[in-house]
């Protein structure tokens, strides 16, 4: 494995002596299935067949019940009671789903075999299954798998696995390229077309993107490549790159406008741009993202969030809506805290806001209702029973969802927590 990239701005020693709170106890978050619901509008002629229960389908189908499609790009083989005993062949029963499938849907042309609670339980080889697959439906579809069990799990890690599972198969780049940026994480392609646009004008080539549109433009990968991660949950994918030879880009993450500045300086000055440069191409965008943040800014100015932990984005929020948006922040919990790639996010927060790692939700919630902040950011299972005591609250999974990052996204994320404060002034009215 090539070592990570230096670290910039304060020494080692003083990101990892920011306080970090342990907890471990009952969790309340989705699973890993979640994913699906958007990385399967992202890849548009993938297919993922989650092989679980009854619970997983119905997860899936209410995770994604919004959206109504004829021919989904989702489905669960679902695992029945002689199945769970040992009764049948797993491995027929899989690959004749798989079969009739693909026969009737000639469109796929990437197929994820997706692990759950139950089938590692029973420990069902997915990764077997996919290459027996794989070897009988080549070239014209190829099979992968990755779990998105809930078991120790949350619901943001379904996409790292996803996308993990994907960089072995990313083709080597060319010798004749000396530098190209790979963007790592699932982007709205609203968001996506924007930074590519932005890369170009600023000289950065090429500029590729992982999750790719369509299964046949695989990035290439190899030493050359330095990868920009756009979403903070992807350790594992980060490490996989790390083993193809890609250098990480240290960076915070693109929200908000001081978000996106630092973001698109750090692989600028990755690929030599000049400051002068940087600044002339992306003023104009920068001045537009902050007019639109003034917006939100007397509503949200003051206010005390606290934040559960649910997608891993936590730090990076509560760095925006503390130095953006000038709320306090009163805890931010996150399940995980990979400590070098939040590191850059880390030196920014304001340096007297908690950070919990992991959740006991009792504890967590006896410490919210004490200190009685003015929004809560939560996962759906929290929201309602709080909504319900009188507290605002945002779903965090919405943030997940909705086109947040970039210049131009910057006053719509305000505008997701501004929201649900206004709905609350007037209902007391
Ligand atoms: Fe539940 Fe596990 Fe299925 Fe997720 S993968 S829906 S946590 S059983």
């Amino acid at each position: 494995m090539n070592a990570l990239a230096p670290l910039s701005g304060l020494a080692n020693g003083a990101r990892d002596a920011v306080p970090v709170i342990q907890e471990r106890g009952q969790r309340e978050v989705f699973c890993g299935l979640t994913g699906i619901v958007w990385l399967h509008r992202k890849i548009q002629d993938a297919f993922f067949l989650v092989v679980g229960s009854r619970t997983c389908a119905h997860l899936i189908q209410s995770a994604a019940g919004v959206m109504i499609f004829a021919e989904p790009r989702f489905a669960t083989a679902i695992l029945e009671d002689r199945d769970l005993a040992g009764v049948a062949d797993i491995d027929d029963e899989l690959d004749a789903v798989v079969d009739r499938l693909l026969a009737r849907r000639p469109e796929i042309k990437l197929l994820f075999l997706v692990g759950s609670c139950p089938s590692e339980v029973i420990k069902i080889d997915l990764s077997r299954a996919a290459a027996r697959q794989s070897r009988q439906h080549a070239p014209r579809v190829r099979i992968l798998s990755y779990s998105g069990s809930g078991i120790e799990t949350t619901f943001t890690q379904g996409e790292d696995a996803c996308l993990a599972a994907l960089v072995p198969t990313l083709p080597p780049e060319p010798e004749n390229v000396s530098q190209s940026l790979l963007v790592v994480g699932a982007l709205a392609d609203i968001v996506e077309d924007q930074f590519a646009r932005l890369f170009d004008v600023l000289g950065v080539a090429p500029v590729r993107f992982l999750p790719m549109r369509r299964a046949a433009d695989l990035p290439p990968v190899g030493p050359s490549t330095s990868f920009l991660l756009a979403q903070p949950f992807l350790a594992d994918t980060a490490h996989a790159l790390q083993e193809r030879g890609a250098r990480w880009i240290e960076a915070p993450f693109p929200l908000g406008a001081e978000g996106t500045t630092l973001w698109l300086r750090a692989a600028a000055k990755a690929f030599g741009v000049s400051e002068a440069r940087f600044d002339a191409v992306t003023s104009p965008a920068r001045a537009r993202a902050e007019q639109a943040l003034a917006h939100y800014r007397d509503a949200l100015a003051g206010k005390r969030v606290f934040l559960f932990p649910d997608s891993q984005l936590e730090p990076a929020l509560a760095r925006f809506l503390a130095r953006e948006m000038a709320m306090r922040i009163v805890e931010i919990g996150t399940p995980y805290l990979h400590r070098r790639h939040m590191a850059a996010e880390l030196d920014l927060l304001p340096k007297d806001a908690p950070i919990v790692e992991g959740q006991h939700v009792e504890k967590q919630l006896d410490r919210c209702r004490a200190a009685h902040p003015d929004l809560v950011v939560c996962g759906l299972g929290l929201a309602n029973p709080l909504e319900a005591e009188g507290f605002a609250t945002k779903w965090s999974i919405e943030l997940l969802f909705s086109p947040i990052q970039g210049y131009d996204q910057a006053g719509d994320l305000a505008e997701l927590f501004a929201r649900p404060l206004n709905r609350r002034a007037r209902l007391e009215v």
